[in-house]
């Protein structure tokens, strides 16, 4: 039985929170892989360290984590336990230090990967020391070390899993049938070049899903500092409820779209492989948490969790037929593919193409639209501070009448829809409504569907 157990920033976050990460993994039955984030506000201050271009800040950056790092070492350890992590700690800690003191580094592509990727080196230290010091056999493994490669541009790596399958096969698999705890970084692979790619802030959760996969895991366990998925997000309902187990689909819906409970490219590389996957909260371990894996089992209720975006902007562009004119479309979403920016939704009709966006992407795009041809394009409107709402539920638009009812509990809300997207996945009906109405629609939904069945 394989376990892959990954830990958050919060969760590895100060001497306290190590030693019960400890002991958490320690109670865990057969083979277990641990895999962590950088301690928390870490990650940030890397990247504000790496974009300053003033040298001053950057060497106060790595004295700066020098002494946190070594501050939770101190309380941690001492005697042959610290000279133990300080010969692993040292050589690690000069290999950074060169970096942001290396000027000519800075012009690589992938120096934000590297600085950023930099505070997990530290954690899986620590951690990997404090398991020694509670009995374990426990190693701390790099992702180069252990295997996990990467592709994509800076900032926004994929995994190759089949890759990274056979190299944990041969450098993981060893380590772990001796016995030993190997406690992996997470949140970055290697690239063909042998550079290292981050897969995009909170990527460490994606990183334990990618081992899982490679490993074939039996389970994979995503510690973090909240309880799981809830029915909707509890400072909007105060009267949200944890969702107990939800299937692969719904989660990745609700992960991204809502709550920052998983990085939502976790469940692909779990989900192929059937793996299931739990989400605990490691200050309260005895809690079961949200379990997620292929549920077969049919109910008859509608709306597991209403989710919601907020702080976005409809960009409608007309344009005479645009419907006839495929080619228009793809060139509007290729200029706003140039810059990156994230589509949440798309509509068209036969004169309007309507996108949904952050309200912060707008400046870019309406910079990168302004480049089409004037003559293709008669008017582009904006409308800001939308948010999208995202009903998730098991087989939603399976159901009839189901859009029919959700719309009904909208209208209770005296809210008006603004764009519709209902289909691209059967999890889920998403709609927008402006951002002042959200918590009225949301509060209706959730009263008629979730609160009402569970206590029916
Ligand atoms: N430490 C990285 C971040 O803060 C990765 C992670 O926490 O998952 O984004
Ligand atoms: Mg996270």
């Amino acid at each position: 039985m394989i376990t892959v157990m990954k830990f958050g920033g919060s969760s590895v976050g100060s001497p306290e929170a190590l030693g019960r990460v400890a002991d958490i993994v320690l109670g865990t039955e057969g083979q277990k892989v641990v895999v962590a984030s950088a301690m928390s506000g870490v990650t940030n201050f890397l990247v504000s360290a790496a974009e300053s271009d003033n040298r001053k800040d950057r060497e106060r950056a790595v004295e700066g984590l020098d002494e946190m790092h070594l501050a939770a070492a101190a309380k941690l350890f001492e005697g042959v336990a610290m000279e133990a992590f300080m010969d692993e700690y040292r050589p690690r800690f000069e290999e950074f230090k060169a970096l942001m003191t290396d000027e000519a580094a800075a012009a690589d592509p992938f120096y934000m990967d590297t600085v950023s990727s930099q505070g997990e080196r530290f954690s899986t230290l620590l951690l990997a020391h404090v398991l020694r010091l509670k009995g374990a056999r426990a190693v701390a493994m790099t992702a180069e070390e252990c295997g996990i490669s990467a592709e994509g541009r800076p900032l926004n790596g994929s995994a190759a899993l089949n890759r990274t399958e056979s190299q944990m096969t041969m450098r993981l698999k060893p380590v772990l049938e001796q016995g030993i705890i190997p406690v992996i970084t997470g949140f970055y692979g290697i690239n063909d070049d042998g550079k290292v790619l981050t897969f995009g802030r909170g990527g460490s959760d994606y990183s334990a899903a990618v081992v899982a996969n490679g490993l074939d895991a039996d389970v994979l366990e995503i510690w973090t500092d909240v309880d799981g998925f809830m029915s909707a997000d509890p400072r909007m309902i105060p009267d949200a409820v944890l969702i107990d187990e939800m299937n692969y689909a719904e989660a990745a819906e609700l992960a991204y779209f809502g709550a920052k409970v998983l990085h939502p490219r976790t469940i692909e590389p779990v989900r192929m492989k059937h793996i299931p996957l739990r989400i605990r909260n490691s200050f309260k371990p005895e809690d079961a948490g949200t379990s997620v894996h292929h549920l077969r089992k049919q109910t008859d209720e509608m709306l597991k969790s209403v989710a919601v975006k907020t702080d976005l902007s409809i960009i409608s562009i007309s344009s005479a037929e645009i419907a006839y004119r495929p080619n228009m479309v793809a060139r509007i979403i290729e200029k706003i593919a140039e810059n990156d920016v994230i589509i949440y939704s798309l509509s068209t009709s036969l004169s309007t193409v309507a996108l949904l966006v952050h309200n912060n992407d707008v400046k870019a795009t309406m910079m990168r639209l302004n480049t089409l041809d004037a003559g293709d394009i008669e008017r582009i409107e904006v409308k800001s501070d939308v948010a999208l709402v995202c009903a998730v539920g098991d087989n939603l638009l399976a159901k009839c009448g189901v859009s029919g009812d959700i719309f009904s509990a909208v209208k209770d809300a005296r809210a008006n829809v603004e764009m519709i997207s209902e289909g691209a996945s059967d999890v889920s009906l998403n709609f927008v409504v402006p951002m002042y109405k959200v918590t009225e629609v949301v509060r209706s939904l959730h009263s008629r569907f979730v609160t009402k069945e569970r206590s029916a």
